[in-house]
């Protein structure tokens, strides 16, 4: 039954931007189970306001490192925070979910939850924390489901623990789904456009009110199904905005438009907004992907064919092979070519290769018989897991480019997106360029006489193409 009404805003009356914080209305005692880039975050950011949090992961290693300061995903401004906080005795690292559980009043699940083969969402992680959770309860505790989990999942969670627990314990599920970016999460933490609580239970609500308040954010209550379906639409939504400008990309391309100027054109309608209308290779990470496919699953489970998503993904996974197809236009035969890669993270700011594009544009590249060598400032262990030794690492840019045919840019790191050009020239053989995220001025690359192909504008010197037709063609 639903507590509140579905739109209830509850404007946050905290002045508390500085994080200066009245301790007296303070110290709930939190578990965060799963500790990657919204466990680890969220308990981080909730013991830096003054909240006894306890991060638990099955991964001893990681939590061993963390007892030790070593942070095991790279997010700006995160090591800090949770340096202090450690420090302070806020924040506590364990593998022994069973004694957290007793020692919590709020238990967050914010384990990963892949996809399946099937395109729906892996909720066994889930499952092994709330049977945990069934197993230890010794009180009134909140279950806050953070995963991002299919509609009807609190209620199987709420099902499994009632089913399963020992005694005659008071709990309650609570959807809080989170909408952290990586890249800038703690930020995107401590002050998020909205909280939202999907709770069957006032009490639980109200709780979780107090220990929201000191966020910079509205809090919107609604009941468990729309908490669940709020962040699959969200995700979907703005994935979707990501494909659709991808494809007027591929059209301005075809008729001499520049994807730039139309997306500007658009976005300052303030109907459209000009967030997330820079075309691109496609989006990927963690969550896009799985989420659409894991929406357009739950629809077909509901009878209904969600036919915007499912076309939003397959235009994605087409959109992150348009790099290579690029150059292929440019240079037909890839056997024996050496082709520079700068970024393999699935965005700056990351170490995060999941569902990175990089990977589809590697495999095409490997596939076609060339040799790649590539550059990331922060991903590059994480690729190592990934390509092993089919690939050659750099640690400068610039060394992945000398005696290279051609140079694809896939992630817009800051350090590439301001190259030396002059140098970028000389160390190539050829002066291909593929830019899949629009990070240089046209003029000036055509002037610098770059054969310069990016998304949606004008292809720069493709006149020039025969003169290094013979470029091209020796090897
Ligand atoms: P992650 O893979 O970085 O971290 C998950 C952690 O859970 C891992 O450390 C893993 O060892 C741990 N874990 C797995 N099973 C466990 C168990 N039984 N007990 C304890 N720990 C266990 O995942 P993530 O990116 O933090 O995502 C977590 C959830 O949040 C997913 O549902 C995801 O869709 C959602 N989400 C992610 C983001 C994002 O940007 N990464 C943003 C919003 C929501």
């Amino acid at each position: 039954m639903l507590r509140y009404s579905q739109s209830d805003i509850i404007p946050n009356g905290s002045n508390n931007k500085d994080l200066e914080l009245n301790k007296e209305d303070k110290e709930m005692k939190l578990s965060v189970v799963g500790t990657g880039y919204v466990g680890l975050v969220s308990g981080a950011c909730f013991a830096e306001l003054d909240n006894e949090v306890i991060c638990v992961d099955i991964d001893e290693e990681k939590i061993e490192g963390l007892r030790n300061g070593i942070m095991p995903i790279y997010e700006p401004g995160l090591k800090e925070v949770v340096d202090r906080n450690h420090a302070n005795g806020n924040l506590e690292f364990t593998t022994d979910l069973a004694e957290a559980v007793k020692d919590s009043d709020i238990i967050f699940i914010a384990v990963g939850t892949p996809s399946t083969k099937d395109g729906g969402a892996d909720l066994s992680a889930v499952k092994a924390v709330a049977e945990v959770i069934a197993e230890n309860i010794n009180d009134y505790k909140i279950v806050i489901d953070k995963s991002t989990v299919p509609v009807g999942t609190g209620d199987w969670v709420e099902e499994l623990i009632a089913e399963q627990m020992e005694g005659d314990y008071e709990f309650d599920v609570v959807s809080c789904p989170e909408f952290l970016r990586e890249g800038s999460a703690v930020g995107d933490t401590m002050h998020p456009d909205r909280v939202i609580i999907g709770s069957e239970s006032e009490k639980a609500a109200e709780i979780l009110d107090d220990l929201h308040q000191d966020f910079d954010a509205p809090i919107i209550h609604t009941n468990r199904y729309s908490a669940e379906v709020i962040k699959y639409a969200a995700n979907a939504f703005l994935a979707t905005k990501i494909s659709f400008i991808n494809e007027v990309a591929n059209i301005c391309e075809r008729t001499g438009a520049n994807v730039e100027d139309v997306a500007e054109g658009i976005g300052t309608d303030h109907r459209i907004s000009d967030k997330f209308l820079r075309a691109g290779v496609g989006y990927g990470g963690a969550c896009f992907p799985k989420d659409t496919k894991a929406f357009v699953k739950t629809a077909a489970e509901n009878d209904y064919d969600f036919k915007v998503v499912s076309s939003v993904v397959e235009v994605n996974r087409l959109q992150k092979k348009t790099l290579v197809n690029k150059l292929k236009t440019i240079m037909p035969d890839l056997e024996g070519r050496t082709i520079s890669l700068l970024g393999l993270a699935f965005k700056p700011n990351t170490d995060d290769m999941r569902e990175a594009p990089s990977r589809t544009v590697v495999k095409q590249l490997l596939e076609a018989g060339a040799e790649v060598k590539a550059s990331d400032p922060i991903a590059m262990d994480e690729a190592k897991e990934i390509f092993g030794d089919k690939i050659t690492y750099c640690e400068d840019p610039y060394d992945t480019m000398k005696d290279s045919d051609a140079l694809i840019l896939v992630t817009e790191w800051d350090e590439f997106q301001d190259l030396d050009l002059n140098r970028v020239k000389g160390l190539l053989n050829a002066p291909i360029f593929i830019d899949g995220r629009n990070c240089y001025d046209l003029e000036e690359m055509k002037q610098k006489g770059f054969i310069y192909h990016s998304v949606g504008r004008p292809f720069v010197n493709q006149k020039d193409l025969a003169s290094f037709g013979e470029i091209a063609a020796s090897k």
